[in-house]
């Protein structure tokens, strides 16, 4: 009876995202018997939507896993039961202070604890967190607000923003949110480097010759490049995603796995990594391509994109680690829309064998035949290991091989998204996957000196057709440094 209730609010919930991504992972959490027992789910936005409106909307999106079909349309039932809405401007307390009265009679007196989920274009974010810090935040229980990116487009712009919310809310109640970080391949990395002996004593410059993060989306803006123009994919993924992954893939060994811990390491990750070099950059942009009959469009034939726009649909660059761990090893980004795939993976590449003997008496082909551990984070999870392997026979013939973990064929478990695990943290108080404002402000100090250079110099992307896998640049780039990308040679 005593226990806390917890008030969840959807705030932007007429959208996309709310409904793509919020209310299906808080189904899924509801199915798990993960969310408290008293929690109600609020959705809120200008539109004009009745409870059941609202209910009808989010039943079309939830769906039950191939393993939990048991009893699932009652559990549908009963978790809208729990959800309602309350229509309202995102900048009036008056309206925030009805959603609080409305709160207030389903948390019946108890101790009650609110989490609001902006699912709201960021010229929003800040009205929003006045107005609910001032008229709808808990009396007795915690107040925790979860932000999508972006953050900012710049260090400025981000200062501002962390300076704004810091107004109505301490450090502690905000939870950024990259949603890369609760996927369950980038949460694996650090069970993977530091619960085997095998990988962590590899885990640096002696062993190890590049490390590859590649993002690739097989499909363009589609009607939807409003918001990307104005950000391009430096900012939309490679300054968060990739480099998030990037931090938790080279920072050292953490004092423990507590959020704080975690957290520090990363920031003293990215404290000693040089500021992007446009020298070490390449960016392209796709252009129309007809293949097959099919005339696929360029960027700038979507409606939303301006016609001269210059903004990056594809990016690749060479970061460095100024530390003792990672001294000239090359981490390559490479993150692109409208490719020949979709594929989000880190590749390690280790160094050669010193002195080997089987290069030595078979020639070249194992020249570039080095292990290389690949973790594809989407789709198909999977970690694999080149090695290089006897084909079994008479003679002695060497070919690379896989040592495979397939999450597929190992686990039969359907992989939850990452809302889900990243909206329990948030319910939890577990901070370790979100962004603390002194990591942000780092990863943006490392981008925005390149950003405002490709800006000012208009500097021109390298054109790159619809399908294909981006501009030769890149490869170039990789050469500069005597990198291969893996992704080209193994599919
Ligand atoms: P969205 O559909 O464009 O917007 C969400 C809601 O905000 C809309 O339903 C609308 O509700 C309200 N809204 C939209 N434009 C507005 C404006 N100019 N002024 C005031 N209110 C406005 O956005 P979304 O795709 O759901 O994304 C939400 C947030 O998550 C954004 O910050 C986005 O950058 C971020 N994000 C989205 C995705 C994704 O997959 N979609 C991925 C990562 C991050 P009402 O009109 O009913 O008030």
């Amino acid at each position: 009876e005593n226990e806390p209730t917890v008030s969840i609010t959807v705030v932007g919930a007429s959208g996309d995202l709310a409904k793509k991504k919020i209310f299906p992972a808080l189904f899924a959490l509801y199915y798990e018997d993960c969310l408290p027992q008293q929690f109600t789910i609020y959705g809120y936005a200008r539109s004009k939507m009745s409870d059941a409106d609202l209910r009808h909307m989010v039943s079309k999106t939830l769906t039950c896993r191939i393993d939990k079909r048991e009893n699932c349309t009652e559990k549908m039932e009963q978790f809208l039961k729990r959800c309602f809405y309350h229509s309202g401007q995102y900048d009036s307390p008056e309206n925030f202070a009805e959603l609080d009265k409305k709160l207030k009679e389903h948390e019946g007196g108890r101790v009650s604890n609110r989490l609001f989920y902006l699912s709201i274009p960021p010229n929003i974010f800040i009205d929003s967190v006045r107005c609910a810090s001032l008229s709808a935040s808990s009396g007795n229980g915690w107040t925790r607000v979860i932000v999508e990116k972006p953050f900012g487009r710049d260090s400025e712009s981000s200062a501002a923003l962390t300076k704004a919310l810091k107004q109505y809310l301490e450090e502690d109640q905000i939870f950024r949110i990259d949603h890369y970080l609760g996927k369950e391949l980038v949460e694996n990395l650090s069970v993977l480097r530091f619960s085997n002996l095998i990988f962590e004593p590899l885990w640096s410059r002696q062993y190890i010759r590049n490390v590859q993060l590649i993002f690739s989306e097989d499909f363009g803006t589609e009607g939807r490049g409003g918001y990307f123009d104005n950000y391009g994919i430096i900012r939309d993924i490679m300054q968060n995603h990739l480099l998030q992954i990037l931090a938790l893939f080279a920072m050292e060994t953490p004092v423990s796995l507590d959020a704080e811990d975690i957290r520090n390491e990363k920031v003293k990750v990215l404290r000693s990594m040089r500021p992007l070099q446009l020298e070490n950059m390449v960016v392209g942009q796709y252009k129309s391509h007809t293949k097959g009959g099919v005339t696929y469009p360029a960027y700038t034939d979507d409606k939303t994109v301006p016609d001269d726009s210059l903004t990056p649909t594809f990016a690749a660059a060479a970061l460095f680690i100024d530390n003792a761990r990672w001294d000239g090893v090359p981490f390559l980004m490479k993150a692109g829309k409208a490719l020949h795939n979709k594929r989000a993976e880190i590749r390690v590449q280790f160094r050669h064998v010193p002195g080997n003997l089987y290069n030595r008496n078979f020639g070249t082909d194992l020249d570039c035949a080095t292990n290389e551990l690949v973790i594809r984070v989407q789709p198909d999870e999977a970690i694999y290991l080149k090695i290089n392997n006897k084909v079994p026979g008479l003679g002695m013939r060497l070919d690379r091989s896989n040592l495979n973990l397939h999450y597929a064929a190992r686990y039969s478990k359907e992989i939850p998204c990452a809302y889900e695990r990243l909206l329990l943290d948030a319910v939890e108080g577990e901070r370790r996957l979100f962004i603390r404002s002194d990591e942000l402000d780092a990863a943006w100090a490392l981008f925005t000196p390149l950003l405002k250079e490709l800006e000012e110099k208009k500097i021109i992307p390298e054109y790159y057709p619809y399908g294909s896998r981006g501009p030769v640049g890149a490869h170039y780039l990789a050469a500069k440094y005597n990198v291969r990308w893996g992704d080209g040679v193994d599919q």
